[in-house]
């Protein structure tokens, strides 16, 4: 039996469950987990399944951030070692959102290594959604600002993985020439 592949479709399983009635901002308005899965993909990909802790918190990243599931709940469901990797990527929400914005740049640079590659694959996945389905009612600015300020956070991230840091420098090129960044 492989208990990794067991503990990742838990994940999979209660991500989605956690998740169910989310949709993503962008016009196609895809379900939530499309994201999550498509981040762990990426992490599965650039680290060839070898790390499954980050994978399950690749699925579980926006737990504590957007659904009512608790610190307590990851750890007793997938461990200690999983529930800190969520909470690291984790923005507190009491902040108004710029600051919240301003605070992932300058903390990601001391975050662990597990962090800073969901950090990358999560702004991939996110850079990709926007040439794709932009959000509804973004502005032309809004749209460059994002794209801008995703790769000022990768910017703390690098060094750890190429293949990681390739997918993300290849959705950041599309974007920055789609959306006409300088
Ligand atoms: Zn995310």
């Amino acid at each position: 039996m492989s208990t990794d592949l067991v503990l990742l479709a838990r994940a999979a399983d209660y991500a989605a469950r956690q998740h169910i009635a989310q949709r993503r901002k962008g016009e196609r308005a895809e379900p939530y987990v499309n994201h999550l899965i498509e981040v762990a993909a990426l992490l599965a990909e650039a680290t060839d399944g070898s790390d499954v802790v980050l994978l399950m918190g690749g699925l579980l990243h926006d737990t504590l951030e957007d659904t009512d599931a608790t610190y307590d709940d990851l750890v007793e469901r997938f461990g200690p070692e999983v529930a800190s990797l969520v909470a690291e990527v984790t923005d507190d929400k009491s902040l108004p959102k710029e600051e919240r914005k301003r605070l992932q740049i300058e903390k990601t640079l001391a975050k662990s290594r597990r962090a800073k590659l969901l950090k990358i694959a999560d702004k991939t996945s996110n850079l990709r959604g926007l040439i794709t389905s932009p959000p509804v009612g973004w502005t032309g600015a809004r749209l460059r600002d994002y794209v801008v300020w995703a790769n000022d956070v990768v910017q703390s991230c690098r060094g750890l993985n190429p293949r990681l840091e390739a997918a993300f420098d290849e959705a950041h090129e599309k974007a920055s020439r789609h959306f006409g960044c300088q």
